[in-house]
């Protein structure tokens, strides 16, 4: 090629589009013949992959050299912890960088969870969060968000979505970025794809009430996770500013309102803190919020960022057994949540890229 074909190249390559997003309807307004849902297929089913990419048919390697783009966010660091747990750096097209984790876990039948981001850094400023220490650098678009899972199950496995499972724990706030999560959850769950079910895949609030409002209106409604962490209004707001904007009566109404399935439980994640919230009356408190909401808590002893500098601790293992058990005497069904990857700086809330 001459170099002065160069430029038109360029402006091709900037007028396609994201592959990783496009529905099948997408794809059959941008001119492909077939049976679109196979196409998208395709371009979703690692499972199909070769070591390069997806796997596809002329008409498909046509449409892609004329409308799409097929590159992925890259790994670009990969650490391994003891407890099986990989905390995965991925870099984006503008350099950014985000963090996901991959958690197997062998018990009887092998699954996979795969903890993703949904925002570079995070604009919520919760005090116990090393992310928040980023401030919001952009929210992801939905193609990254799904590039983001499918670079890491083509690296990691696993390529059934049978064995999947996906917390929207990493970096970020979701509900704050909203639409593209929607849209990604549209991509992931459409049965000519990954396939994922809504039930394995777990969306964690800091409690963004018109998030969860919108969400609970959107097509594939998840499971879902809120972060109390703090059991009056006065200490939660100290923790996570976005307690100011909406109260815990607010978030505990609007939790009333999600659309559960049936025997469907929230979980509640409160982050142990010393001397900060694990106090009995704590546990009393934060058992009269619950209420007659059905839900499972997931209790966190806090984890140490590492080198950065933090006012927190992690409580004595005596108190985090003691407000468990203060807890259960309310009738909470309770389950401590040892985070994994400590030792890779995976584990939740220690993610920070700097
Ligand atoms: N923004 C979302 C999801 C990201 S954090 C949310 O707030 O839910 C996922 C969970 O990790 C949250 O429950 C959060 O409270 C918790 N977390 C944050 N920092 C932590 C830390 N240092 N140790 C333990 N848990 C932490």
């Amino acid at each position: 090629m001459s170099q002065s074909e160069q430029p038109c190249q360029d402006l091709a390559s900037f007028a396609r589009l994201p592959a990783w997003d496009r529905t099948p309807s997408d794809l059959e307004g941008l001119g492909y013949e077939r049976d679109p849902r196979h196409l998208f297929g395709r371009l979703q089913r690692v499972a199909t992959w070769d070591a390069s990419g997806p796997v596809l048919s002329r008409l498909g390697r046509a449409l892609v050299a004329r409308s799409l783009r097929l590159d992925l966010p890259t790994i670009v660091e990969e650490r391994p912890s003891a407890d099986g747990a990989t905390r995965l750096v991925l870099a984006l097209e503008d350099g950014a960088r985000i963090e996901a984790v991959h958690m197997p876990r062998a018990v009887v039948r092998p699954r996979v969870t795969v903890c993703l981001s949904s925002q570079v850094g995070c604009a919520m400023g919760c005090t116990f969060c090393a992310t928040a220490k980023m401030g919001l650098v952009r929210n992801l678009a939905s193609h990254e968000i799904v590039g983001q899972l499918l670079a890491v199950l083509h690296r990691y496995g696993p390529l059934s979505a049978q064995k999947l499972n996906l917390v929207f724990m990493g970096m970020g706030e979701p509900l704050h970025n909203v639409e593209a999560l929607i849209r990604a959850l549209e991509i992931l769950c459409d049965p000519a794809g990954l396939a994922v079910p809504p039930t394995r895949i777990t969306v964690s609030t800091a409690g963004h009430v018109p998030g969860l409002e919108r969400l609970a209106r959107s097509r594939w409604v998840p499971e879902l996770a809120v972060s109390v962490n703090g059991a009056t209004d006065q200490v939660r707001r100290s923790l996570m500013p976005i307690g100011k904007r909406w109260p815990l009566a607010e978030l505990r109404a609007a939790l009333d309102r999600w659309p559960r399935r049936p025997h469907q439980k929230i979980t509640l994640e409160y982050v142990l803190l010393a001397g900060v919230n694990d106090d009995d009356e704590s546990a009393d408190r934060l058992a009269d919020w619950t209420g007659d909401l059905r839900h499972v808590l997931n209790v966190i002893p806090f984890n140490e960022w590492g080198d950065v500098p933090s006012p927190y601790r992690e409580p004595a293992s005596e108190r985090v057994e003691a407000f468990v058990a203060r807890l259960r005497s309310h009738g909470c069904l309770v389950k401590v949540r040892r985070s994994r990857g400590r030792d890779a700086r995976a584990a939740c809330g220690t993610l920070v890229v700097r």
